[in-house]
């Protein structure tokens, strides 16, 4: 099953340092478990960093990978394809869209959005309409364009000069947004759950006020759901939960199961901006992503897997408060669908990645958000037995947790 040549020590000879990944190799997954080098079992609560939406090697996405992979991988884009424009139909006849782009990965969705945003204010005809609005602690991805647009300056900070045009304001803060959003704004980007950020839902009010402040203003509003998009928080798109609809919308991470794939899906109004030769990309859209995106998509877009991501939220959300309730670690357990937070108490402050690191050590895989909050991402369709059985493990990393503290 393994290499047994090859070993944790080879990440550090081998790979350039900006991860720094657990101690064991990780080599084998099914559903919601993984297997490391020694065989060792984890349950998984990370889910690829809210990934793998139907778990590892599930039959839907295997049988579409090698059905695909036997068939046509890529042809790149002065052709185009059968299982991307499935897709991409998929896409359009499921959301406020029109239009879909294709590419990789969640940066390249938003430096997409950004970039078309940048060419509506343009054509708007309004003299310098290309600032853009976004939020502190904001994450959307490592392009130099995205880290600037992030709200975290640890991530721009050290590539000066950095591109310009882009100013924050605190997320949820309406007030705050009403001050800077005028006529020179060409966009304003918004994650509906600010997922790196630390697990924080945006207030109904406040996506309304900025879709209120657009309008007025002529400016684009891009929802980046990258992470809370297919299903995650129990809806398609979480901006199906508030009743707000964007101009621009970046979706990756499970949108492959796993495949690396993104989107920008936009309004045929918005698409126009762009035409042909003014962006592009060479693996965007290929065959062998849309495959897989497709058959994970049509799994996903069901009212089974939908309400039982519902369901999971609230049964994570009990079982979790009554842990707390025992051990009080936690301030507030926050979230929506499987995109949940459990935000540690002010003693506690600063300690997320250690109670992850004991989870771990205790067979458990999760994720932090920021230092104070760890994040749970797992499968949209993690069996019911397997929560109860992480969550055991994540009383005993609790336990520990509490007994060695710092
Ligand atoms: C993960 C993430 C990104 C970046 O996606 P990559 O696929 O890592 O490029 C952008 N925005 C949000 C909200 C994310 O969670």
């Amino acid at each position: 099953m393994s290499n047994e040549l090859i070993t944790r020590q080879d990440f550090e000879q081998y790979m350039v340092p900006v991860f720094a990944p657990a101690q064991f190799i990780p080599v084998k997954g099914k559903g919601s478990r993984l297997w490391d080098q020694q065989g060792r079992e984890y349950i998984d609560f990370a889910g690829g960093i809210a990934v793998n939406a139907l778990g590892h090697a599930h039959p839907v996405a295997v049988n579409a990978l090698t059905t695909q992979a036997q068939t046509l991988w890529h042809i790149g884009n002065g052709y185009t394809n059968e299982p991307i424009l499935n897709l991409a139909k998929q896409l359009v006849e499921s959301t406020f869209a029109d239009k879909a782009f294709f590419c990789n990965s969640g940066v390249e969705a938003n430096e997409a959005a950004l970039k078309l945003a940048r060419k509506i204010g343009l054509n708007s005809g309004v003299a310098g309409k290309n600032q853009i609005v976004a939020f502190n602690n904001a994450f959307h991805g490592r392009t130099l364009f995205t880290v600037s647009v992030g709200g975290q300056a640890k991530y721009s900070q050290d590539y000066a000069p950095l591109p310009s045009g882009i100013t924050h304001v605190a997320y949820n803060d309406l007030d705050a947004a009403k001050s800077v959003i005028n006529e020179h704004t060409c966009a304003v980007i918004v994650e509906p759950i600010q997922g790196e950020g630390g697990v924080i839902p945006a207030n109904v009010e406040f996506l309304q006020g900025l879709r209120h402040l657009c309008d007025q203003t002529g400016a684009v509003l891009i929802f980046d759901e990258v992470q809370t998009g297919v299903g995650r928080t129990g809806r398609l798109y979480a901006y199906m939960n508030t009743g707000v609809l964007p101009d621009i919308l970046t979706t990756a991470k499970a949108l492959g199961g796993g495949f690396p794939i993104g989107a920008m899906l936009t309004t045929d109004e918005y698409a126009c901006a762009f035409s042909v030769g003014d962006h592009g990309t060479t693996y965007g859209g290929n065959a062998l992503a849309g495959a897989v995106g497709s058959a994970v998509f049509s799994h996903i877009n069901t009212a089974a897997v939908l309400q039982g991501v519902e369901a999971r939220f609230e049964y994570f959300k009990t079982a979790l408060n009554l842990l707390n309730q025992r051990y009080q670690i936690f301030s507030e357990i926050r979230g929506a669908g499987l995109l949940l937070g459990c935000v540690l108490q002010q003693c506690y402050a600063g300690q997320a990645a250690r109670l992850n690191k004991l989870s771990q050590q205790h067979g458990l895989l999760g994720l932090i958000a920021g230092a104070n909050v760890i994040r749970f991402t797992p499968s949209l369709i993690i069996p019911f037995a397997d929560i109860d059985e992480g969550l055991q493990r994540f009383e005993q990393a609790m336990v520990q947790f509490i007994e060695n503290q710092e």
